[in-house]
């Protein structure tokens, strides 16, 4: 049976599983003329359907679907000039696209932060697969922000539970446990 609740395109119908060996693709944005490139020379990790009101999300979709990547593995290889970051003030910087709006990456530049050398890519705007498969849900809470019925999250959270994404009101226990760890060690609680 179809699921009713629609989750992203790229998981709607059926998770296309993580190819072995992969070795990375080229994202484009959505202009129809001078599109802007990025080159992505690595597989991806940790990815994940998210629920937060800052990840580009396609048209009509409740959730973006989002992975990480080391940052010395991002290129952008065309039409860099279009590019421009959402709001400067955000611990991720997100590149997206002034035309069609479309994020290619975000950058952290806090060297402090836990998740510092990672970018944020969006692995859809590719046409190679074989990307990282999403794994689990973060910030599925967060959907209530962007219009999602509060009476409806019951049955969010079964369809992702169904499609193997646990859902999560955060990020995943892996990624929390490190934001922790690094705020431990530089509170120094932890040596
Ligand atoms: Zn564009
Ligand atoms: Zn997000």
């Amino acid at each position: 049976m179809e699921n009713a609740v629609k989750i992203h395109p790229a998981v709607d119908a059926g998770i296309k599983p993580t190819v072995e060996g992969f070795s990375g693709g080229t994202l484009t944005c959505l202009c129809a003329t001078d599109p802007v490139t990025v080159v992505l020379s690595g597989q991806t990790a940790h990815n994940h359907v998210c629920g937060c009101t800052k990840c580009w999300k396609p048209e009509g979709a409740m959730f973006s679907q989002v992975a990480v990547i080391s940052r010395e593995n991002v290129a952008v290889t065309a039409n860099a000039d279009k590019l421009n970051v959402v709001d400067p003030d955000t611990t991720i910087r997100r590149h997206a696209c002034t035309a069609c709006g479309v994020h290619m990456y975000g950058r952290i530049e806090n060297t402090q932060h836990a998740f510092f050398g990672l970018d944020f890519v969006h692995t859809e705007r590719s046409t190679q697969s074989g990307w990282a498969q999403p794994t689990f849900a973060a910030f599925v809470s967060s959907i209530i922000e962007s219009g999602a019925k509060p009476d409806n999250m019951g049955a969010v959270r079964a369809t992702l539970a169904e499609l193997g994404l646990t859902p999560y009101d955060c990020l995943s226990p892996p990624l929390m446990d490190a934001l922790a760890t690094q705020a431990a060690k530089l509170s120094g609680v932890l040596k």
